[in-house]
């Protein structure tokens, strides 16, 4: 059942930019029981929880989750890591099985804040290469975030420039594709795809506020004004969980 049609052949692009053949496409069908991976960076966002649906739900690519505790100065990495775990085990239930692993980046002794994209593209290079078959890595990325373009290009050759150093020892795949299953989806439809049971379980804010049962979404930064107005009404207010 797992199979999927790829292009295979020397790295030479099938396509020039310009658009013109530069060398006749290979296809290959997978063989059954020979399945290729998808590597999900999953941060328990609502763009990710969305992507993770989309990915579950629409292919039958074996997927590898995984979700980056960021420890950092916002404070944020336990509100994610509660919102992480009731949705993985809600999708595992509901949908389909799929491995799950989580490593962790502690920069709390640091005033700055690194890059989160920065940050994800050097994990999924370890995940990458510790997941058998993986040939694509999906990423929550979507057309309104701020300057995503050159985000995801940069990005990629962060990624490339340290995948190179694995398959110069024959480790991982040849190729790994970079993927945006929910690019071009607007905020308020991504919403309205997940069932309101999971959306209220998707935690965005990056500078959450601690109290006595769990944390309070901030509701001023970046995050949570992007999911201003999209949420269900019940969500509309800075919403908590208890950890
Ligand atoms: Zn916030």
């Amino acid at each position: 059942m797992l199979q999927r049609i790829e292009f295979v052949g020397p790295d030479t692009p099938i396509f020039s930019a310009a658009g013109k053949l530069c060398r006749p496409a290979v296809c290959r069908l997978m063989a059954v029981g020979d399945p290729v991976t998808t590597l999900v960076m999953f941060s328990g966002g609502m763009d990710s929880t969305a992507m993770l649906l989309q990915l579950l739900t629409q292919t039958v690519d074996e997927l590898r989750v995984h979700h980056v505790h960021m420890v950092n100065l916002e404070g944020r990495a336990e509100a994610e890591r509660v919102a992480v775990e009731r949705i993985v085990e809600v999708c595992r239930r509901r949908y389909r099985p799929f491995r799950y692993s989580e490593s962790a980046l502690d920069f709390s002794g640091l005033e700055a804040i690194p890059i989160d994209w920065m940050a994800i593209a050097y994990v999924a290079c370890q995940v990458a290469i510790d997941t058998p078959r993986c040939d694509r890595i999906a990423v929550g990325a979507l057309a309104t975030d701020t300057d995503i373009v050159n985000r995801c290009a940069r990005q990629r050759r962060l990624f490339e420039a340290m995948y190179e150093c694995y398959r110069a020892r024959k480790l991982g795949e040849p190729r790994i594709e970079w993927v945006y299953p929910v690019f071009e989806t607007p905020k308020a439809a991504l919403a309205a795809l997940l069932p309101p049971e999971l959306l209220d379980l998707t935690w965005s804010c990056r500078t959450p506020v601690r109290t006595t049962t769990g944390f309070l979404a901030c509701g001023t930064c970046k995050a949570c004004r992007a999911r201003a107005g999209v949420d269900a009404p019940h969500l509309s207010d800075p919403g908590e969980v208890t950890g």
